[in-house]
């Protein structure tokens, strides 16, 4: 019983003072035999940038690391549905891992539990608050053969524990797609059916601010025509896919910054700058204040960007082997992402980070975080149990559904896997 009561006190006892998360006091460092090493380096993500994430990608927010992990005790279900996952937390410095759900005791498998029915991935976090969106069955009508959802965008408040309903969804909406978080309100979009006529309806940018939790549809506009770029002093960045624009903070006054093709998933912002893939994996700046595009002569699949430099991985393909697998659509099995590099943020002095050989020749990031000296990552792995050379049914594993992640060392190329359950 001690072991239980010391946390909660100590959580009463820091709560107390300012605005500490106290969410963020109830955990304990790993034992000391762990094998957890850290060595400490400031350089972190850019803040300000559009959160677009999918299950299993880990998401880096105010010094931590976000995962959409399996609750401890959830519900068995066979599909993976979302009623399994729980929001788990990593401190980068200690390795320990934590739910964000405040009770020790919660099984996270009722809607009592804030973190209960957690759609996907994005969650964001602003102003001691985690937001995000929440869906579960209510019922079955098997002779209609339909299902009844709740659905909701909701946010957390860590501080009083309180959980508030933003905007009730009526049963619709998968997960968000991309959302941002500026200094005073968070930016997503909502889809409306129209009251007069309810065959139909609209999707809304809508904003909510952290202090009073008031919501406001400021447009009705589709995604793709205001894609989320990113924040920075006072100002929206988004893209259509032609136009990088910017907009105030009502979406307002317009203003184009320059054409360019930023296709979804291929843009990252940079605070000054935003950085883009083209469709032949070469990478360019755009700097905000004038427009002005910088072919940075590398290559890349994908990349993040911190406040020193750029993380890429090499966009070549590799054939690991032959697919014989069912629903597989190639004869082989090519993947991209061998190495990692970093560079300057403006391009230059790149160099070779990391390989993936030897035992993990087969293995591969599936969306990364750079924080300060380690980059983190889910992965996946492709399996060849004989060595034959040949990948059947099974064979491609995804390690985020067991709670598994890999953390590269950028100064010594060592590799650690932590399991989060
Ligand atoms: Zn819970």
């Amino acid at each position: 019983m001690l072991k239980l009561i010391l946390p909660l006190l100590l959580c009463v006892l820091l709560s107390s003072c300012g605005s500490e998360l106290h969410y963020l006091t109830d955990e304990t460092a790993p034992p000391a035999d762990s094998g957890y090493s850290y060595t400490h380096s400031d350089d972190c993500p850019v803040s300000g940038g559009a959160v677009t994430s999918q299950p299993w990608y880990l998401q880096y927010a105010d010094g931590y690391l976000y995962i959409q992990g399996i609750s401890g005790t959830g519900i068995p279900s066979s599909d993976n549905t979302f009623l399994n996952y729980t929001l788990k937390r990593i401190n980068p410095k200690t390795g320990s891992v934590t739910d964000v759900c405040p009770d020790p005791l919660c099984g996270h498998n009722t809607e009592e539990c804030p973190f209960y029915g957690l759609d996907s991935l994005p969650v964001g976090f602003a102003d001691g608050k985690v937001f995000y969106r929440r869906r579960w069955i209510t019922g079955v009508d098997g002779e209609a053969g339909t299902v009844d959802f709740y659905s909701a965008d909701v946010v957390y408040d860590t501080a009083s524990g309180k959980l508030t309903e933003l905007v009730n969804l009526n049963g619709e909406g998968g997960g968000i797609v991309s959302e941002l978080y500026a200094d005073t309100h968070r930016y997503w979009y909502v889809w409306q059916w129209d009251k007069e006529n309810p065959e139909t309806g609209a999707y809304f940018l809508t904003r909510a601010a952290y202090n009073t939790l008031k919501t406001e549809f400021l447009a009705e506009i589709s995604f793709a025509e205001a894609r989320f770029v990113g924040y920075a002093d006072d100002t929206l960045y988004f893209t259509d896919g032609r136009v990088l624009y910017s907009t105030d903070e009502r979406f307002e006054n317009r203003r184009d910054i320059t054409e360019a093709s930023l296709r979804y998933d291929s843009y990252f912002f940079g605070g000054d700058s935003v950085y883009y893939i083209d469709e032949n994996d070469c990478v360019f700046r755009i700097l905000l204040s004038t427009g002005e595009i910088t072919d940075l002569g590398i290559r890349a699949g994908t990349l993040a960007v911190t406040e020193n430099y750029l993380y890429y991985t090499s966009p070549e393909e590799v054939v690991l082997g032959r697919a014989r697998i069912y629903g597989y659509s190639a004869d082989e099995v090519r993947v991209t992402g061998e190495h990692i590099y970093r560079c300057a943020r403006d391009g230059s002095e790149s160099e070779r980070i990391f390989t993936f050989d030897g035992p993990l020749s087969a293995t591969r990031l599936i969306g990364f975080e750079a924080v300060g000296n380690y980059i983190w990552s889910t992965y996946i792995r492709w399996d060849d149990p004989d060595g034959d050379g040949i990948f059947t049914d099974g064979a491609q594993y995804e390690s985020g559904r067991d709670g598994k992640i890999i953390r590269i060392d950028v100064m010594t190329g060592e590799t650690l896997e932590l399991t989060l359950n």
